[in-house]
């Protein structure tokens, strides 16, 4: 690793062709995925992991193995919530680039942690920030905050763009939006390329069991293999703009790499309902669902008269976000981003890796 004497000597050019990227949150399922992109890109990727009782490096497995076979990786014990040791992992990787990817991610659970949410997901961008500035980094670093369509909760129009105003409805979306303000005030303040990326919902095989995408092609699969009799969800009628994480995570890094810094949506430009990914979910193991009844008595029935999905109000939001729609205008011009994995390509390789994962009782979280 380079040491900070060497810097010193450097010209920022020099410093920055070093391409060594910092990753928090690089144990969820973005954090994979751009790993491995930067990785293939030929960067030194470092990433910041919480400790943990339990084992929670299952989805860079494959990248990590070892520290020896693998020096293109290297993990750092540390936590958004603690500012010492941002400085310390700053001080001593001494990156190019920052993803600011750690966050509670959580709209349901932001609701009922909702302190922690803001320390971690608000105040963490701010110790980040800071820490950057704190080992004299300001001017070297680039920045990237995962910036979130819930931003826009109750959206004030559709689709939603860079210029849509914000209103949050949770905890979580109102923790984001200081880290969103505070990104765009450091780069205004301390002249740092900082940029917001505001991304649509995005999915895959690694997105975490709790949310509503992974949820259900999980209880497909074990309804499919006779493991899951029902699945209980929440609001039926909530529409979303999904796409595939890996063609967002391109995004990220293309953010990073323009001449001045700056705030790109990323989104697929469609919207569908939780009840039609619940549809196309069963669709991919050959079942159909028909619905009836509405509200909190709403049933989906497949082909048999078996009664496979049933609201639980207990998934229901103290708010709601009740549709999301982006127009990626901007990033496909300025950015030359694209997604590319359709709708239905997302739904079945998720259905069918829970498959896989279902049967050989081995899914991610
Ligand atoms: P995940 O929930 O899969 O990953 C979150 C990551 O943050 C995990 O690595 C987690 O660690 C880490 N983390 C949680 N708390 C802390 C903490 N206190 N200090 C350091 N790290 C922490 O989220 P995604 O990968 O889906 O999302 C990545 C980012 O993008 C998040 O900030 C999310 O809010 C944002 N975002 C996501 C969208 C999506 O649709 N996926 C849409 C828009 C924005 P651990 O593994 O130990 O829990
Ligand atoms: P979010 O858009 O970040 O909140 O992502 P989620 O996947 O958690 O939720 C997407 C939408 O699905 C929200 O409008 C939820 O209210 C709705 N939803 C319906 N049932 C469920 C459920 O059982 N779990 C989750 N997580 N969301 C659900």
């Amino acid at each position: 690793m380079t040491s900070p004497i060497e810097i010193v000597n450097m010209s920022p050019q020099d410093y920055r062709n070093r391409k060594v990227a910092l990753i928090t949150g690089i144990t969820g399922q973005d954090g994979s995925y751009l790993a491995e992109l930067l990785i293939e890109k030929g960067y030194q990727v470092h990433g910041i992991i919480r400790r943990s009782s339990s084992f929670n490096t299952g989805r860079i497995e494959h990248l990590y193995k070892d520290a020896h076979e693998n020096p293109k990786m290297r993990l750092h014990h540390g936590d958004l919530t603690d500012s010492t040791c941002l400085v310390h992992i700053i001080s001593k990787v001494l990156p190019t680039e920052i993803y600011n990817l750690g966050a509670q991610s959580h709209v349901k659970v932001s609701f009922d942690m909702s302190e922690y949410t803001a320390d971690v997901d608000a105040v963490g961008t701010l110790r980040l920030l800071d820490a950057i500035r704190t080992c004299g980094l300001a001017h070297l670093v680039r920045f990237y905050q995962a910036s979130t369509s819930e931003l826009y909760g109750k959206v004030a129009e559709i689709p939603q763009s860079e210029t849509t105003p914000f209103y949050p409805r949770s905890p979580y979306g109102v923790a984001k939006m200081y880290a969103y303000w505070i990104t765009i005030n450091y780069r205004e303040a301390y002249d740092m390329y900082a940029c917001n990326g505001i991304l649509f919902n995005h999915e895959s095989p690694r997105r975490g069991r709790t949310f509503v995408t992974r949820k259900i092609t999980c209880a497909v699969a074990g309804i499919h293999l006779g493991k899951q009799e029902c699945l209980y969800l929440g609001n039926l009628d909530a529409k979303r703009d999904w796409g595939h994480a890996r063609d967002y995570v391109e995004g990220m890094w293309r953010m990073l790499q323009q001449e001045t810094a700056d705030d790109f949506v990323l989104a697929t430009g469609e919207m569908h309902t939780v009840r039609e990914f619940v549809e196309k979910s069963f669709k991919a193991t050959g079942k159909t669902i028909r619905w009836e009844g509405s509200a909190e008595e709403e049933i989906g029935i497949d082909d048999e008269g078996v009664v496979r999905v049933r609201v639980d109000p207990a998934y229901y939001r103290p708010t709601e976000v009740e549709l999301l729609l982006g127009q990626p205008a901007k990033a496909n011009e300025k950015l030359g981003w694209k997604r590319k994995v359709t709708f239905d390509e997302l739904v079945e390789e998720m259905v069918k890796s829970d498959l896989v994962g279902v049967a050989a009782g081995d899914v991610f979280n």
